[in-house]
C-alpha cells in the first residue's frame, strides 16, 4: 500500500498523489517517510521534498514549513513551494540579483527590508540550486543531500 502525499503552499495545492517514499528536509536532517509511519509533526528546513512512486521521482522546493505524518498520509504545509519542473530560472536569477544588489548596499541588518530581502535571496538560491541538482536527471540522486548547507 502506498502512502498519500499532499504538498500545500500558502497560495495553492502543489501536489497530491501516492508515494512509496517521501524524503523531507527536516530541521535536523533528511527524513524518509514510508507507508505506515508513526504519527509525527515536524518543522521543515529550506530544501527539497522528493516524492517517489513506482520508480519515478518528483522534486519540490519548500521554503520552510511543517509536515504532519499519519500512517496513510504525509501533509506538507510550506511557506512557499514549487515543483522543480515549474521553476522559472530567469525569474529566480532576477530575484537573486535584486536581493544581492540590495544587501550589498548595507541596509541595517535588523530592518524589515533586510530580513525580507535576505529571505528572498535564500528562496532564489534554493530554486536555482534545485533546478541544477534535480531537473532533467530523471530519478534519484542518493549522493546529493536535499537539505542545502549554504542557506
Ligand atoms: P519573485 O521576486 O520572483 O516574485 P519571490 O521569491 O519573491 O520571487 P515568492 O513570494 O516566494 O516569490 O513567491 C510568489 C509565488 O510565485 C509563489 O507561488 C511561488 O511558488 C512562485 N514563484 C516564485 N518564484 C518562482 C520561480 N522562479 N519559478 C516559479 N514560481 C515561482
Amino acid at each position: 500500500m502506498p502512502i498519500r502525499c499532499e504538498i500545500v503552499s500558502q497560495d495553492r495545492l502543489i501536489y497530491e498523489g501516492d508515494a512509496d517514499t517521501v524524503v523531507l528536509p527536516g530541521i535536523d536532517g533528511e527524513m524518509g517517510i514510508l507507508p505506515n509511519h508513526a504519527p509525527l509533526l515536524s518543522t521543515l528546513n529550506y530544501g527539497v521534498v522528493r516524492v517517489r512512486y513506482q520508480g519515478n521521482e518528483e522534486a519540490f522546493t519548500v521554503a520552510g514549513g511543517v509536515v504532519e505524518v499519519q500512517p496513510d498520509i504525509v501533509t506538507v504545509l510550506a511557506d512557499r513551494a514549487e515543483n522543480v519542473r515549474e521553476i522559472d530560472i530567469s525569474r529566480a536569477e532576477a530575484a537573486r540579483e535584486r536581493a544581492e544588489r540590495y544587501l550589498e548596499e548595507g541596509p541595517p541588518p535588523d530592518s524589515d527590508a533586510y530580513l525580507r530581502m535576505d529571505a528572498a535571496l535564500r528562496r532564489s538560491r534554493l530554486r536555482l540550486d534545485a533546478v541544477r541538482r534535480y531537473r532533467g536527471r530523471g530519478g534519484r540522486r542518493p549522493d546529493i543531500p536535499s537539505v542545502l548547507e549554504d542557506n
